[in-house]
This record gives structure tokens, sequence and C-alpha cells, in this order.
């Protein structure tokens, strides 16, 4: 059995730019105990009035690291210095390998700003192994349809296989590490037992509803942290639940990072402000 270790509750939102009303749930700023998992900002849900200009974050960059965008309600668009750009539909995901360097900016997208909406979004900062650090950058654009769904038994819900595999349905993503990247719906008070691989940093992030692992119960907007040890966990649902779920073998590598850049070492972080500003990670067009 994977136990509980800690519940994440309380954390207030703060906006990223003018888009993003995001509850850091945990940054590696504060903890190494979620490797590799770096940040995870969770967004909404939130209603935005139409407006004319498009709401979000101007050009920055990022380096040493993956970020996967998952949108669940709402559209967003992103360019980046690669020439490469897209719109992130409701149910998408956009896994973004940074590496060696990328600069990009992210905004709702054109539709949604016009008609406005409910936004509801996760960001997620998943780490390198040193090796892959400065490797190129890529994106994978995984849109809805390609990401299968496994139905729970006992018409408990359906979990969409983003990154990893859930009783032997592989998600589309590829990845660098060992990881699993699962989005769950859990009916109203039904029960699913989940295997989670034994030694991943193993985290579950409620959307809405309550669900109950140990007897603790752990709502909207909080984070469960579980033992690495073991691997069956009995999750259940109060009334209808959303949870992301995350497991990844931790890397254990030194991380030394500053704001978007996350590598092993000062000097590495020294090279990665320089590179940025003297252009080398490239620049919007
Ligand atoms: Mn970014």
């Amino acid at each position: 059995m994977k136990t509980l270790r800690q519940i994440i509750s309380g954390v207030h939102p703060h906006w990223v730019g003018d888009g993003f009303p995001v509850r850091s749930l945990f940054s590696y700023a504060e903890s190494d105990r979620f490797d590799p998992f770096l940040l995870l900002d969770y967004a909404g849900p939130h209603h935005f009035a139409p407006a004319e200009a498009p709401r979000g974050v101007g050009e920055h960059p990022h380096r040493g690291f993956e970020t996967i965008t998952i949108v669940y309600q709402g559209e967003l668009a992103h360019r980046d210095s690669s020439g490469s750009q897209g719109v992130i539909q409701a149910g998408d995901v956009q896994w973004m390998t940074a590496a060696a360097g990328v600069v990009h900016e992210e905004f709702h997208s054109e539709r949604f700003t016009r008609d406005g909406g409910t936004l509801e979004m996760v960001q997620l900062w998943l780490n390198l192994p040193a090796k892959d650090k400065m490797s190129h950058p890529k994106y994978q654009g995984l849109v809805d349809s390609e990401i299968p769904r496994v139905l729970l038994p006992n018409e408990a819900g359906t979990v969409r296989v983003i990154a990893g595999t859930f009783q032997g349905t592989r998600g589309p993503a590829q990845t660098f590490t060992q990881v699993n990247v699962w989005d769950v719906q859990l009916a109203d008070s039904k029960q699913a037992e989940l295997s989670l691989p034994e030694g991943h940093t193993s985290l579950m992030i409620v959307q809405s509803g309550v669900l109950r692992i140990d007897g603790q119960p752990i709502h909207a907007a909080e984070l469960a942290e579980l033992e690495r040890a073991g691997s069956e966990v009995q999750v259940a649902a109060e009334s209808s639940a959303r949870l992301l779920v995350l497991t990844g073998e931790p890397i254990g590598e030194t991380v030394v990072g500053q704001g978007p850049f996350v590598m092993n070492t000062r000097v590495e972080i020294t090279d990665a402000i320089l590179d940025y500003r003297n252009g080398r990670m490239g620049h919007l067009t």
C-alpha cells in the first residue's frame, strides 16, 4: 500500500501575467522532495469577460526542463522562438521540452479572448536529467482525440492517460524519464484502486469534488503527496471528483534554479542568463 504522506492546502492564488490566476501547489524553490517534478501551477476555474486584447504572459525563456500545459476549460495560444505557434484547446496537452532553451509567449487564444468564458488549466514543470538538459527543444502537441481513455471497474470513472501507462494502456507523450500523468474522473461515491510505481514520487491534485485517501479528505485545489514506498492506493470520491495523478522516478541530481532556468550548478545558471541576454535562445519575431 502507498500511504498518504501529507496534504498541501490553503495555497493562495496569484496572477501569472494578466491571464493565469494560479495556485503554485509546489515549487523547486521550496523543496526538492517532489523530484522529478519542479513546479505545479493550477489555474482556475476562473471566468473571464470578453476582451479586446489577449491576456497572458509575454516573451520569456525556459532552459533545463519541460513545461506541460494541460487545458481543461478555455483555450490558449502559444508562439515561440523557433517560429512554431498553435492553439491548445480544452482537452489538449502541450508538452514542451525547453531543454537547451526556448523563448515563448503564452496567451489566451483570440477566440477565448473575444468570447470570454471559463479557464481551467495546469502547468507542470518536469525536470530533465543533466545529460538531456542541453538537448534540442521540441514540442509534442497532444490533442484530446489521441489521449486514450480507460474505464475503471464498477463504473467508477475514467482515466485519460497523457503519459506513462495505466492498466496496460500507454499515453502518447514521449518522456525522458519514467513518469505517469493521468487525468482521472471518479463518479459520485465511487472508489477505485490505483497501482502506482514503487519508488516514484506520487502526487494527486484534486480539481473538483472531494477525494478520500486513508480516510483523509482532500478538496479542490489541494495536493496529496503519497509515500514513495508501496504501490496500491485506494481513492474514494465523496461527490464526483476530478484529479490529476502524477508519478515520477526521482532523478536524484542537484537542482540549482533561478526563475525560468533549472540546471545542476550555479555556473550553468549564469550561462543560461547570459545566453538568454545575448539572444542565444532566440527571439519571438
Ligand atoms: Mn513559459
